[in-house]
């Protein structure tokens, strides 16, 4: 159960509790002065009445008997008597003898008290309980009927939210924009017989703005926006969640356009082998097959856009990212230095600023902060201000909640200059060496923002096209660019750093696949020399053939390291001609923390004259 939901539960018990008391005021206040006139006798008393001709009337109905006294009686003055009828079969001889007018119907005055002492008192507290088990019903934990009235909740909202409330997230929004444009006006798409993905999966790390990116979308397309989170359907009773699934599909399908957004979607999409079998979820998996066909059941044309958040993608069952499903992803990675610029502003909107507060020198103490840090650095900063009594917030507040976050963060690298600036000539390194070798994937991007899974920075490569085969020449620049980061550390700083480790398994490991299984060095010739593939276990370390001579496997290692040093020597050589290119990518890295494919080429200028100088390039026309 969430807070929300606990909450409701309060909330209703406490409105049960004075319901009671109510009921009880009630009754003591209205019902006990009537009962009072209408007091219960015995029945020998009423029969003593009756034979001394006390009585002057009598109402009997079903299990009682009603009577008043004669007016000049002791207790006659309208006081009604009550008595339990017992099984009398001379009754009616006795009262037709006691000549008193007597009838059976009920008397309405004596229902009306007990209309007045039980009913009423008890139509509030119905109502009370029907209103609260209908709000847990909504909470998710209701047992009654839950499909209506869950879906009257989730109108759909309208976020107000836009991109203008997005920092640092420019990619991922053109990205988006390509959806906003197909929920304002489906009909151009349609017409032209374009389909849209129906799922969009956004991924990244907690916290980097995947809600506030789906809710804005909503926003710009000003379409409603429905949203569900996968944790709640953890706790649910089997049957729920996949009811509340198809009633959010319902409601989304009668608003159309409009976004439906699954938060939290490793919840639900928990893929089944990593959910383990133990405590297998029915629940879990019945919603998530509700889903599947919810999302296969509608036409791609009405304009129902399911968007989803998670940040472990890795997780989700692969049924999830089936084409017509979540077939697009977005990454939302971690805010650059610029980014976190932005965000600090939108957010800084809200407080009162001092002169001296420095967004920029935030943005730039801030590497590997979230955009929820962020908020929370401006938010912690204010009141930090408010506690010192200052008038606005100022640098101070916001050193002091840097740090406060900081150490509530310990986990979270916060690189000192100095390693920035080795991961900064490290990456500029691959980039480099990938830049001047024309036949290897083109460098997308290259950044130092420290990812969420530790590395300290990452050189994006995206090949042109699909790749088959790759030659020798090939592989060996590709080995290039692997230790071309480490190269650059050497040339720089003169020594290496364990940043490159997993440039050197990486390498050693392709090295190695290219002695033995490919075959491309002329000592040892055209041989297999690994295992036969999935044969491999863990005792043999090496993947080696068992057959095989120490002499050849000490061979096998010379082999590798010979290409290893050549594919050094050779990203060692390309940087040194290059070497101010160098220093310019790693101050533009060190500045802005990315630096895209095409900035690149304007800072390095065109490779062909420089690599290919034997051969003089065509002169320009
Ligand atoms: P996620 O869903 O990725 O975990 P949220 O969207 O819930 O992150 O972000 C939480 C809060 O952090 C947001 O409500 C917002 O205040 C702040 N935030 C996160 N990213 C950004 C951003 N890129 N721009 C502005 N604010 C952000
Ligand atoms: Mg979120
Ligand atoms: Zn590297």
């Amino acid at each position: 159960m969430d807070k929300r939901q606990k909450k409701q539960m309060q909330f209703s018990v406490i409105y049960l509790l004075i319901a009671l008391i109510m009921a009880w005021v009630f009754q003591s206040l209205i019902y006990r002065p009537m009962v009072i006139r209408w007091s219960e006798v015995p029945y020998s008393e009423f029969l003593a009445k009756l034979e001394a001709g006390e009585v002057a009337e009598v109402q009997v109905t079903q299990d009682r008997l009603l009577y008043e006294l004669l007016p000049e009686m002791e207790g006659g003055q309208g006081r009604v008597y009550n008595v339990v009828r017992v099984d009398d079969p001379d009754l009616i001889e006795r009262l037709v003898d006691a000549g008193v007018s007597f009838s059976g119907e009920a008397p309405p005055n004596a229902l009306f008290p007990l209309l007045l002492g039980w009913v009423i008192p008890l139509l509030p507290l119905a109502l009370i309980g029907y209103i609260g088990l209908r709000r847990m019903g909504q909470a998710g934990a209701g047992v009654m009927s839950i499909s209506k009235s869950r879906a009257k909740e989730i109108e759909g909202e309208r976020t107000g939210i836009g991109f203008r409330d997005v920092g640092g997230a420019d990619e991922a929004s053109v990205e988006l924009k390509e959806i906003i444009d197909f929920l304002t006006d489906p009909e151009r798409f349609t017409r032209l017989g374009a389909k849209l993905p129906k799922g969009v999966l956004l991924v990244g790390p907690p916290g980097t703005g995947k809600t506030l990116l789906a809710k804005a979308t909503a926003g710009e397309a000003n379409v409603p926006f429905f949203s569900i989170s996968g944790s709640d359907f953890v706790e649910m009773f089997v049957g729920v969640g996949a009811a509340r699934v198809r009633d959010l599909f319902e409601q989304a399908k009668a608003k159309a356009p409009c976004i439906v957004f699954i938060d939290e979607i490793d919840a639900l999409g928990q893929s089944r082998a990593t959910a383990g079998s133990l405590g297998s979820n029915d629940e879990r998996e019945q919603t998530l097959n509700q889903l599947l066909s919810e999302m296969d059941g509608f036409a791609p044309n009405i304009g129902v856009v399911i968007m989803a958040a998670t940040n472990r993608p890795e997780i989700l069952d692969k049924a999830l990212l089936r084409a017509g499903r979540f077939d697009r992803q977005i990454q939302v990675g971690l805010p650059t230095e610029q980014g976190r610029r932005q965000i600090l502003a939108i957010h800084a909107q809200k407080v009162k600023l001092a002169p001296d507060a420095d967004l920029n020198r935030i943005a730039r103490m801030t590497a590997g902060f979230s955009g929820a840090d962020l908020a929370n650095i401006v938010n912690e900063a204010a009141l930090l201000a408010v506690r010192h009594d200052h008038d606005s917030v100022t640098m101070m507040d916001f050193d002091l909640a840097i740090e406060r976050i900081v150490a509530g963060l310990q986990r979270r690298m916060r690189l000192k200059p100095e390693v920035k600036r080795r991961v900064a000539y490290h990456e500029a390194g691959h980039a480099l060496v990938a830049y001047l070798q024309p036949d290897t994937d083109p460098v997308h991007k290259v950044s130092i923002v420290p990812t969420a899974k530790g590395a300290l920075g990452y050189t994006l490569q995206m090949p042109d096209e699909d790749t088959y085969l790759l030659s020798k020449q090939e592989l060996e620049e590709h080995l290039a660019v692997m230790l071309g980061g480490r190269g650059a550390e050497l040339l720089v700083f003169n020594d290496t750093s364990t940043g490159a480790s997993n440039d050197l398994e990486r390498a050693s490991d392709m090295a190695r696949r290219m002695v033995t299984e490919f075959g491309m060095s002329e000592v040892l010739g055209p041989v297999r020399y690994a295992n036969p593939a999935g044969t491999g276990y863990l005792g043999q370390m090496n993947g080696l053939r068992q057959d095989l001579s120490p002499d050849t496997a000490r061979l096998v290692d010379q082999e590798t390291r010979k290409v290893l040093d050549a594919a050094q020597d050779q990203a060692l050589a390309l940087l040194e001609s290059r070497i101010d290119g160098l220093h310019k990518l790693a101050e533009i890295l060190l500045e802005h923390e990315v630096i895209s494919g095409d900035e690149i080429a304007r800072v390095i200028g065109p490779v062909e004259a420089l690599v290919e100088s034997e051969e003089p390039a065509p002169a320009p026309a």
